[in-house]
């Protein structure tokens, strides 16, 4: 087969990673047909054995197993940078992240001479400061967010660390451009996400129809009332091939998510439902737990599970974030504002409840969860 691209994927299992793997090479992706190589740290699993992808088992955390296995892609035209690494605190994850990104390009720049274009995802986080800063009512700017907001200078932030790597890099090759994506929070596939709440609440409900429990909202009532939006994994991906391909999106960063919104006590229904098991909705009185408490101990449950309903093999902390979902229904939604993207040409969108339904039939036909 006669390529036009050649797409190099970080973090290719991964929420959105695994979205770009399954689109990047289909006939009839703008710019193709993409030759697709995706870097993830562990062993190829087995739900992505048959994506036509060459994958590479690297740590990128690593310079020299990087420059080794990722100098020698020498066709490479697009990088498309969607992983990360969460540390204790944001400045540990500045340096860390920070590394990671610089390993990458070190190896691939100075290799690859027809290299275009890099796709760098970052997210919402860039308007609302780190995990470790939210809640203390600082810094955070006022919803819904906009690109050209200015940065929340007094806090560090691995987001704006990665931002200034690319800048600087890419100044350093003529012709080669830029794209920044930030999504808010992402519905996908990946049992091997740091943070996929869809995939945490299916096994969460898996749990609770096991024991005969009723499916109760671990968060607060803010989280529960107010407006949110989400951003689908596969319209991330298409955002980041569009940006790869259509020279008006080059050295821009744009946000992305599905341009509509939902409420969780709307989708805590629909979950309900597609796991046949009783809404236990909003816990307004002092009972209510952390997902996490109330999963501390259900590692033999999954395991149950698992055996029972003979789905893929996984542990409950691969496919539970349950830190992530407390820390999201802890708070007041927030939204974004699609007009950029819009305003350049970018006009694809997704409706919430139809890409909540079909992620969550994603990962039954996947066998992730019963
Ligand atoms: P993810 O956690 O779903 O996947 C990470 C991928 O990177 C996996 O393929 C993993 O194997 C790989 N990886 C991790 N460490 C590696 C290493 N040392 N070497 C090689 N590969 C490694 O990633 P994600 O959630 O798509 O995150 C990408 C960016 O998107 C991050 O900056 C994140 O903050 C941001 N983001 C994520 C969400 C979300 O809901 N998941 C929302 C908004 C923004």
């Amino acid at each position: 087969r006669k390529y036009q691209k050649f797409g190099l994927i970080i973090g290719a299992t991964g929420i959105v990673g695994n979205s770009l793997a399954e689109i990047l090479p289909l006939h009839d992706t703008p710019g193709g047909p993409w030759k697709v190589y995706g870097v993830a740290r562990r062993p190829r699993p087995q739900w992505n054995a048959d994506y036509p992808m060459e994958y590479i088992q690297c740590d990128i955390t690593d310079p020299e197993e990087t420059q080794s296995k990722l100098s020698k892609l020498q066709d490479l035209t697009h990088i498309f940078y969607v992983t990360w690494a969460n540390c204790t605190t944001e400045a540990e994850n500045c340096e860390i992240n920070g590394k990671m990104f610089t390993n990458v390009l070190n190896a691939v720049i100075p290799n690859a001479p027809n290299l275009q274009h890099i796709c760098l995802q970052t997210g919402r986080k860039h308007y609302m400061g780190p995990f470790e800063e939210w809640g203390k009512g600082i810094g955070s700017h006022n919803a819904p967010f906009y690109e050209d907001l200015p940065r929340l200078n007094d806090q560090p932030n691995f987001y704006y660390t990665l931002e200034d790597i690319l800048f600087k890099e890419v100044a350093k090759k003529e012709g080669l451009t830029w794209s920044v994506h930030r999504p808010g929070l992402v519905l996908g596939f990946s049992p091997y996400s740091m943070m996929n709440i869809l995939a945490s609440l299916c096994v969460y409900a898996a749990i609770c129809k096991h024991e005969g429990e009723p499916f109760k909202f671990p968060g607060t009532k803010e989280a529960w009332n107010s407006y949110n939006d989400v951003s689908d994994a596969d319209l991330i991906a298409e955002h980041h091939i569009w940006a790869a391909v259509d020279p008006i999106a080059k050295n821009e960063a744009f946000n992305i998510c599905n341009g509509d919104v939902f409420k969780w006590k709307h989708f805590w229904k629909i979950l309900a439902e597609q796991f046949d098991v009783e809404n236990g909705g909003l816990q307004e009185d002092e009972s209510r737990k952390s997902l996490g408490e109330m999963m501390k101990d259900k590692g033999p449950v999954w395991d149950a599970i698992v055996q029972e309903k003979e789905l893929l093999t996984t542990k409950l902390e691969e496919v539970g974030g349950w830190w992530f979902v407390d820390f999201v229904l802890s708070i007041e939604g927030t939204l974004d504002i699609m007009n950029k993207s819009k305003e350049h040409g970018f006009l694809g969108f997704r409706n919430s409840k139809s890409s909540l339904v079909s992620w969550i039939d994603k990962l039954k036909c996947s066998k992730i969860v019963p």
